[in-house]
């Protein structure tokens, strides 16, 4: 194994998988697959998630692997046979794509929210590269930050890595950002996400924060980053070239009277075990900056308890914070990686009951839906029927928050729309305002000042 320390980064996709398939030593059948799942999917990695990562004792059913790299189930039987087919007999490149996109499309490329609906509008102008959805926080996805150190395979925002190019959120206004926030002293939180904001240059990100840091923006007091480069890059923070000089800017964030919360995606207890990592946290924590800790929950790369205990008692002991356990999106490989709520609510109160209290700040299993941010809190038997409590940790509506309310149990339900209202109720409380959402006839407050213009447009999102 060659030693990587100091190493610089380089991206490696499809084009590279003849190598890697010969370096690692997989065998003809198994590249075959790789190549056909690759040329619909995105595939990246980089030489610390090959050799530092992933077990290769343990192919194909290590969890890093199939975190990082494409899989013959992640297709439907006949697609992946189809493109196998193509590839085989030297089809064109252009009769390639064709086919791929045509998969993509029936993969539910932009899953709910992500496109319409929360795009924030200032002086009739849209920030397209922007979504506010939750009073508090913005969401901003700076147009360079768009990709990965590697690509996670059950990522809910795949469609732009594979050039679906109108699917893309790109915004280089900052300076419309700050327009925006000036006037909306009720947002709390920005957060930086993408792809990983982290891929960017130290000087180019530095341009985005400190636009935040100015006179009549000390409503916002936390600006978070959204990153898996902690997992799949750490000499982000040790040994690139411009690697101090981020930690220089979260320490003046945090001199700017911020703080900076780094929202670190860790899926597997091994992303969190080697010594590049580790001194990767130690370096960002002595920043004074904050990590906070989330992934969802998927079949083949952590749908078990260990795991996740394994994970939050680590993050403590390494001065992290658990945060979020999410259920996959409903886009994409959906149905490899599907965990069904029943099983995914007792895989989190399985790992919940084994750590200390410290580690139970993180919430769970959770679903980014369109209504709001749904924790499943339990299964419970009320008046006779069996049924999942569920709660709103975020919701279109503010006063959504904290809101209890019943699903009747079922076993299969892997999503918010496979549920069904407890004790015969004919929808869920919050679905009156979700449709006069839809139809333009309610905004939440926040939006609700850019009105009437407002009103019109979101009636459009919706058609
Ligand atoms: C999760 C999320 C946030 C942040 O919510 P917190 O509960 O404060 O972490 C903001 N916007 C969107 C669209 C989200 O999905």
């Amino acid at each position: 194994m060659q030693k990587i320390d100091g190493l610089r980064y380089r991206a490696l996709g499809p084009q590279h998988l003849d190598r890697i398939a010969r370096d690692v030593g997989l065998d003809g059948d198994q590249l075959t697959a790789l190549k056909a799942v690759a040329a619909v999917l995105p595939f990246r990695v980089n030489r610390y998630v090959l050799d530092e990562l992933i077990d290769w004792n343990d192919i194909p059913s290590d969890p890093i692997y199939q975190l990082t790299f494409p899989q013959a189930g992640m297709l439907e039987r006949g697609d992946f046979l189809r493109m196998v087919d193509l590839l085989g007999r030297g089809a064109s490149d252009e009769e390639v794509r064709r086919e791929a996109r045509r998969i993509r499309m029936r993969m539910n490329p932009h899953p709910a929210g992500q496109l319409d609906l929360n795009v924030p509008e200032i002086d009739g102008e849209r920030l397209p590269g922007a979504q506010h959805k939750y009073r508090e926080t913005v969401l901003f996805f700076p147009s360079q930050g768009q990709t990965c150190h590697a690509y996670c395979t059950y990522c809910f925002r795949w469609a732009q890595f594979v050039g679906m190019e109108e699917l893309r959120f790109a915004n280089r206004e900052v300076q419309t950002l700050v327009r925006y926030l000036t006037t909306h002293t009720e947002v709390s939180d920005v957060l930086f996400t993408g792809g990983d904001p982290l891929v960017m240059s130290t000087s180019v990100l530095r341009r985005y924060l400190e636009a935040l840091l100015v006179p009549g923006l000390e409503h916002v007091t936390n600006i978070r980053i959204g990153t898996k480069a902690l997992a799949y890059w750490p000499f982000r923070f040790t040994t690139d070239r411009d690697a101090d000089d981020l930690l220089r800017l979260f320490e003046q964030v945090g001199r700017a009277g911020k703080r900076l919360a780094l929202m670190a995606h860790f899926s597997h207890p091994r992303e969190l075990g080697t010594p590049e990592v580790r001194e990767a946290m130690q370096r960002i924590l002595d920043t004074g900056a904050v990590i906070r800790c989330q992934a969802p929950l998927v079949r083949h790369v952590n749908d078990n308890a260990e795991a996740w205990a394994t994970m939050w008692r680590t993050q403590v002991r390494l001065g992290a914070v658990p945060y979020y356990m999410f259920v996959e999106r409903d886009t994409g490989p959906k149905h490899y990686f599907e965990v069904p709520l029943a099983r995914a609510l007792r895989i989190f109160s399985r790992a919940y009951n084994q750590v200390s209290g410290l580690a139970r700040t993180v919430r769970g299993p959770s679903m980014s839906a369109t209504p709001g941010k749904v924790v499943v809190e339990g299964v419970a038997e009320v008046a006779g029927e069996k049924v999942f409590a569920l709660k709103f940790l975020q919701g279109r509506d503010p006063s959504w928050a904290n809101r209890i309310f019943f699903a009747r149990f079922d076993a299969q339900a892997s999503w918010l729309d496979d549920l069904e209202p407890a004790f015969g109720a004919k929808e869920f409380f919050f679905e009156p305002t979700l449709h006069a959402m839809a139809e333009g006839a309610w905004l939440p407050e926040w939006r609700r000042k850019d009105a009437p213009r407002l009103v019109g447009a979101s009636r459009e999102e919706a058609s």
